[in-house]
């Protein structure tokens, strides 16, 4: 079978469901597909635990929402069914967002659905076909079988350049090993919304990393999140390679599995009067954290982000610290100074040699250290909604990438590179703001 769209986009996670959704409102027809059976890639199947990234480096009365364009969205459908907590993290020096899952695969169904976007899942795309430094075709495999999606324009969504590494165009392989985590949920938690939430995920915390060795963990510095409307808690806990082999990468995954159910055990055991009766819900899909990134017009650098760099084409802002989960017991965490942001130029999502593909999320060009901020869901969000336009544009002035009119660009997406001014800044605690410690 055949199919034909404005825009194909390879990667349903969050990056890709803010492209599919941004585009397909600004009419254009927009085929989404992805491998797994689920929408939300790792923020709803892993799952990651909290929308980081969003908002400003700032004091907790200070921290504004850094890119509200779609991703405000997903905040008020969250807050409206009771699914989202937002904290302000003071080792992160921000606010985040703890959220249910289940919640966010509903939200984020229902937006493709009412925007008319084409989502075909279970689909892995395992050919790109390509005419000089175009991309034609996508070829995918479902167990109905075979399917080729032409475009004009494509999305490497998939996290890991599936789609660029498929075309032959030049990817960036971390030389360090990065490592992803086996997720748990627990539920049943005793929790309510009146308890000292901080103080309960710090002393989960403390126990994870002072009894670890007795009960088999590799990692020292978890971090446990804490959902009290849902009774939930997520525990990352768990440190395992990520290689690019599918052997290799199920073999490694075995034993974080195995770990992440001794640090469920760990608290069930260590901590009874909060998870004495917790029930491991699920152990999420694996997480991948940073594979492989395409080779871009512009790769993104750990001075870049320390210097809060602004970009003559910048299409997202960030404040996110580095986050480099680079050694199997712990990660290196450096968060930015109040105030502190910079920017993701368009051309780290330019494949240097594809004319008609732009990569977003995960995989965008960025150093190791820059792309361990970089690659959150606040920013993953901003770059989605950046793409679609980027595309729109492009189709609306038969113009090509490389001849973007930026300032057209960045005009429609004024609101996530510009503060509004003071007395128009909308609070960010649309919930009641809990205070971490
Ligand atoms: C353990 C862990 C914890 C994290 N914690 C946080 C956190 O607390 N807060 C936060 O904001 N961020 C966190 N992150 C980062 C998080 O991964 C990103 O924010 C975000 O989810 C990435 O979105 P994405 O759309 O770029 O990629 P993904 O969510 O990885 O989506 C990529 C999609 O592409 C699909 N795909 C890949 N290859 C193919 C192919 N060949 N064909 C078809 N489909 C394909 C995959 O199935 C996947 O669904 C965490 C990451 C990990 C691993």
């Amino acid at each position: 079978e055949m199919l034909r769209a404005d825009l194909c986009i390879v990667g349903a996670g969050i990056s890709g469901v803010a492209c599919a959704v941004t585009a397909a409102r600004l009419g254009r027809q927009v085929i989404l597909i992805d491998s797994a059976p689920w929408v939300g890639g790792q923020a709803v199947g892993v799952p990651i635990g909290t929308i980081a990234g969003l908002y400003s480096a700032a004091p907790p009365e200070g921290s504004v929402i850094l890119s509200p364009l779609f991703a405000e969205e997903i905040l008020a459908q969250l807050q409206e069914r009771a699914a989202a907590w937002q904290m302000y993290s003071r080792r992160a020096r921000t606010v985040i967002v703890v959220y249910d899952e289940g919640e966010l695969e509903r939200i984020l169904e229902h937006l493709l659905q009412d925007a008319g976007v084409t989502t075909i899942l279970g689909a892995t795309a395992f050919h790109a076909s390509r005419e000089g430094d175009r991309l034609t075709a996508v070829s995918l495999a479902t167990r109905f079988g075979t399917l080729r999606v032409e475009a004009p324009y494509f999305v490497d969504a998939s996290g890991d350049a599936a789609l660029t590494w498929l075309a032959g165009a030049a990817c960036r392989v971390a030389q360090c090993p990065i490592y992803g985590t086996q997720i748990a949920v627990l539920e049943g938690v005793r929790l309510s919304p009146n308890d000292d939430i901080t103080a309960i995920a710090r002393r989960a915390e403390d126990l994870l990393r002072t009894q670890a060795a007795r009960y088999g963990l590799t990692r020292r510095d978890s971090r446990v999140f804490l959902l009290p409307q849902r009774q939930l808690a997520v525990l990352n806990a768990t440190h395992h390679p990520t290689p690019l082999d599918p052997v290799a990468f199920w073999r490694s995954v075995w034993p974080a599995r195995q770990e992440a159910e001794h640090a469920a055990r760990l608290l069930q055991s260590e901590y009874p009067e909060v998870f004495g009766e917790a029930r491991l819900r699920r152990l999420g899909h694996p997480g991948i954290r940073q594979t492989r990134t395409i080779v871009g017009r512009y790769s993104l650098t750990a001075e870049d982000i320390r210097h809060g760099k602004r970009f003559p084409d910048a299409i997202a802002r960030v404040a996110w610290p580095i986050e480099l989960h680079d050694t199997a017991t712990d990660y290196r965490w450096e968060p930015f100074s109040d105030g502190h942001s910079y920017t993701i130029p368009f051309r780290a999502l330019q494949s240097a040699e594809l004319d008609n593909v732009l990569a977003i999320g995960r995989c965008i060009d960025a150093d190791p250290i820059a792309l361990s901020s970089a690659r959150v869901m606040g920013p993953c969000i901003a770059m989605g909604v950046a793409a679609a336009h980027a595309v729109h544009l492009v189709l609306q002035s038969q113009a090509s990438l490389d001849r973007l009119d930026m300032r057209k660009l960045q005009e429609r997406l004024r609101r996530n590179l510009f503060d509004r001014p003071q007395d128009e800044q909308e609070p960010s605690q649309n919930v009641p703001l809990k205070l971490e410690s």
